[in-house]
């Protein structure tokens, strides 16, 4: 061994000898004035990682005359390293395409004092599982169970905890799931033909109906199902009546449905408990805004549902969660199932989903973004198109405002359109992908859509602030060379 130290150093191992360890970097300037401000593994890892990336350099064969300048900038670039903001992979993006609640854009954006609620909970400790009154050991569900069922109240239904309790999993799929394994497991569960259905992201009701081990009886017919229907389709061995919200499609022509007060009806006489697979947790009639008939889920409590399942994060406009509200014995059921816990949620979500429900009780309900966004007028938003218009000074890129209608997606309403108005955006030398592969770029990413060949910008989705990001954003807009490979993509 102590042959090889005595032959003279290659040139390049002479380069590898000049990088200071890591110990001699901590000591200089501008790295030793971090150390108090950063942790010391932080600092640590940085010079690591810097200290690699020369000795790759030298591997790749830099210049012997460059190497001294590369170390005298070391400590710079270390420091650069570590003061640089994280490039995340979830990033905020601009919502242009006029859906509501885009699934793949995260669905409802939380409003500022569920996120508030959710760090000042989060941050630290906090009383999740814990009777502030007693000490002792307490149920999560706690923190958001009375406002639920308040809120249920408030809209027309006399529920309280002696009747009724309420849940909380982590989506509307795992709600159901769980509801028809707690309560149906090994028997039957009558459903219309016309409601097995396909919700998206893979949420099939008779795939879940068949996981849950309940054995599907299905009634009617895929365009007419009758009360008559189910009432011949109860055996001792049915547990439940299952009714799913045909949420994401429409029927016309020679469809029938009993409504929801018939299947309830017919339910009591048989006393078979009727859960309805809600969806939307809509609580406040979208009427106002030109959108009839969507059910709410306080109606369907109202109507004498026994159990609803509904999504958080779709018309609630709350954390992605899925809420199961119902009679008292059917929800103890529920919770009692070993499954249960394997959908357990976080305080995060609790803590935003209180301070909605707050929200909601305080008749804060234009705090929360979905609802809020939902009801900006048609004029608001035209002014807002023409004002960015206005200020585009882009020799390459035609801009005007035009008439369009807004969805409110997240498999809800597939019918509903909102009148709204976008910006639509035409450049000289590139086509309409090309231009919503550049707007994807930006920092923020803004998400566009196209309709006619044009791109449109529908700012009824985009918070007003990001507006003069636009402006800027469409006046220095710049094609990358990558641009052009994606024209189909
Ligand atoms: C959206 C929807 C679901 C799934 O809800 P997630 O919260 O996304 O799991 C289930 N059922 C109905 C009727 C729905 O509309």
């Amino acid at each position: 061994m102590t042959v090889k130290a005595e032959l003279p150093a290659t040139p390049i191992e002479d380069m590898y000898r000049a990088l200071p360890s890591v110990s001699e970097l901590l000591q200089k300037e501008p790295i030793q004035s971090l150390l108090p401000s950063y942790a010391h593994a932080a600092v640590v890892h940085a010079c690591r990682a810097a200290l690699s990336e020369m000795r790759a350099e030298i591997a790749k064969g830099i210049p012997r005359d460059k190497l001294a300048a590369r170390l005298d900038a070391l400590p710079q670039i270390i420091l650069n390293n570590l003061t640089e903001a994280p490039r995340y992979s979830l990033r905020p993006v601009v919502n242009a395409t006029g859906v509501l609640l885009h699934t793949n854009l995260g669905r409802a954006p939380l409003s500022r004092k569920a996120l508030e609620h959710a760090v000042e909970v989060a941050c630290g400790y906090s009383n999740l599982e814990f009777d502030l009154d007693n000490g002792e050991r307490d149920q999560r569900d706690v923190h958001v169970e009375l406002l639920l069922l308040q809120l249920i109240a408030r809209y027309g239904s006399g529920v309280t905890r002696e009747t009724h309790r309420a849940i909380v999993v982590n989506n509307c799929a795992a709600a159901t799931f769980l509801a028809l394994h707690a309560l149906a497991k090994g028997k039957e569960v009558v459903v219309s033909r016309g409601e097995l259905v396909e919700i998206g992201g893979g949420f099939r009701v008779p795939e879940i109906l068949q996981e849950s081990g309940a054995l599907i009886r299905e009634v009617g017919t895929t365009n007419k199902t009758r009360a008559i229907d189910y009432e011949h389709a109860v055996t001792p061995n049915t547990a439940l009546i299952l009714r799913v919200h045909q949420s994401n499609f429409s029927m016309e022509g020679f469809v029938e449905r009993p409504s929801l007060e018939d299947v309830v009806a017919l339910g009591k006489r048989a006393n078979i408990p009727v859960f309805e697979d809600h969806g939307t947790g809509l609580f406040v009639a979208l009427d106002p805004h030109g959108i009839a008939g969507e059910p709410t889920l306080p109606a369907s409590i109202r109507a004498g549902c026994d159990l609803v399942a509904a999504s958080g994060d779709k018309l609630f406009g709350g954390p992605q969660c899925g809420i199961l509200i119902g009679r008292k014995r059917l929800v103890d059921q529920i919770r009692k199932d070993p499954l249960f816990r394997t959908y357990r949620v976080d305080k995060l979500t609790y803590a935003a989903l209180e301070a909605t429900l707050h929200q909601y009780l305080a008749a804060a309900t234009d705090e929360i973004p979905s609802l809020h966004m939902l009801g900006i007028s048609a004029d608001e938003i035209a002014q807002r198109c023409r004002h960015v218009c206005n200020r585009v000074e882009n020799a390459n890129l035609h801009t005007e405002f035009v008439e369009t209608e807004s969805a409110i997606g997240g498999g809800t309403t597939p019918k509903a359109r909102l009148k709204s108005f976008a910006i639509a955006l035409k450049h000289a030398s590139h086509n309409a992908n090309e231009l919503l592969r550049t707007l994807r770029q930006l920092d923020p990413p803004v998400i566009a859509r196209i309709e006619d060949g044009q791109v449109l910008l529908d700012l009824r989705t985009v918070e007003p602030e990001r507006d003069d990001f636009l402006i800027n954003a469409l006046n220095r807009l710049s094609f990358s060379d990558s641009a052009r490979g994606h024209l189909q993509a």
